[in-house]
């Protein structure tokens, strides 16, 4: 009987020993470099980009990518960018919307209870505070249709939202974690396809305005439909907006993939990401002057202003 439960004692110690260890850093190998060019891009003069900030959760570096400290606290931003375009604005996910603490409430009990999160204005009412004329906004874009992505999407009625097949797919078929998407009743879906050639390494894209200023690439694997905003602003700055390709920016800088338990649990295809990693690790490499800005590290939005509250035209 002793020996038995020494045997299991064991067991248990070698399983957490071994459960601790996928969070250690494991780099993946750096990928080859790339070539390509800047690609073109010619943004009107009056195209800028605001961060509207609409909560947090609280997390760690451990969390987020391995290699990191449990100590290291960190919160996790839920922050929609709105492009500002002559041809129509685009919020670019939505962050949480007015709704959230009635939507955090259909969630499981198990991802209640390990998400804390705190809400802060919706994007909607910070457009609202601004005197955001709505009809400048032509659609939104998600990164993908998780619920913290989704949230404030019912906020501005009628707002055409824009999906890829895969991500159109990806709703309907996705299970609890895109249910959220999929309850918003009168969604008015906009379908657009991936047009355009190759860009920075990824097969295909969508240049929006056709300037080069809004482009979309697909990075399928966090879910099947996740996709890349490449953003260029007048002053020729630019940002790649990358969703939840990864959560914290040291993704990408260390090329660190998520922990396995948050991988298995939050990816659809961790080797889809692993490979849209990468490819974004080969574009930092080479534009180290391009933010790369993951949906919830606040380091990636530090450089757009939030929308004014006095209105603006
Ligand atoms: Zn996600
Ligand atoms: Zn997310």
């Amino acid at each position: 009987m002793k020996k038995a439960l020494v045997v299991a004692a064991l067991l248990l110690l070698v399983s957490l020993a071994l459960f601790l260890s996928t969070f250690a850093a494991a780099p993946l190998p750096p990928p080859a470099p790339l070539t390509d060019a800047l690609p073109p891009a010619s943004p009107p003069a009056d195209m800028a980009l605001f961060q509207l900030p609409t909560g947090i959760t609280h997390r760690s570096a451990a969390f987020g990518y391995r290699g990191g400290s449990f100590r290291d606290k960190r919160d996790f931003v839920m922050t929609a960018v709105l492009v500002r375009h002559p041809r129509g604005d685009l919020l670019i996910d939505t962050g949480f919307g007015r709704d959230i603490d009635a939507q955090f409430r259909t969630m499981p009990f198990f991802f209640r209870v390990a998400t804390p999160y705190e809400r802060s204005s919706s994007a909607a009412e910070q457009l609202d505070a601004a005197g955001y004329d709505r009809t400048r906004l032509r659609a939104i874009i998600l990164t993908h249709a998780h619920w913290d992505h989704v949230s404030g999407v019912p906020d501005p009625p009628g707002t055409p939202v824009w999906v890829t097949a895969a991500g159109g797919r990806f709703i309907r078929d996705g299970g609890w974690v895109s249910g959220l998407m999929r309850g918003f009743a009168d969604v008015r879906y906009e379908e657009y396809a991936f047009d355009g050639g190759p860009y920075l390494g990824f097969a295909s894209s969508h240049d929006v305005y056709g300037d080069g200023a809004v482009v979309i690439v697909p990075a399928p694997g966090h879910t099947p439909g996740s996709v890349i905003a490449f953003l260029t602003l007048p002053s020729g700055t630019r940002y790649a907006l990358v969703g939840d390709l990864v959560w914290q920016l040291e993704g990408i800088r260390e090329r660190e993939e998520r922990p396995w338990l948050q991988r298995t649990l939050a990816d659809t295809d961790p080797s889809g990401v692993r490979d849209n990693l990468l490819r974004m690790a080969a574009i930092a490499a080479r534009f180290p002057d391009l933010t790369i800005v993951p949906a919830h590290d606040a380091r990636g939005f530090a450089g757009l202003p939030r929308l004014p509250t006095t209105p603006v035209r």
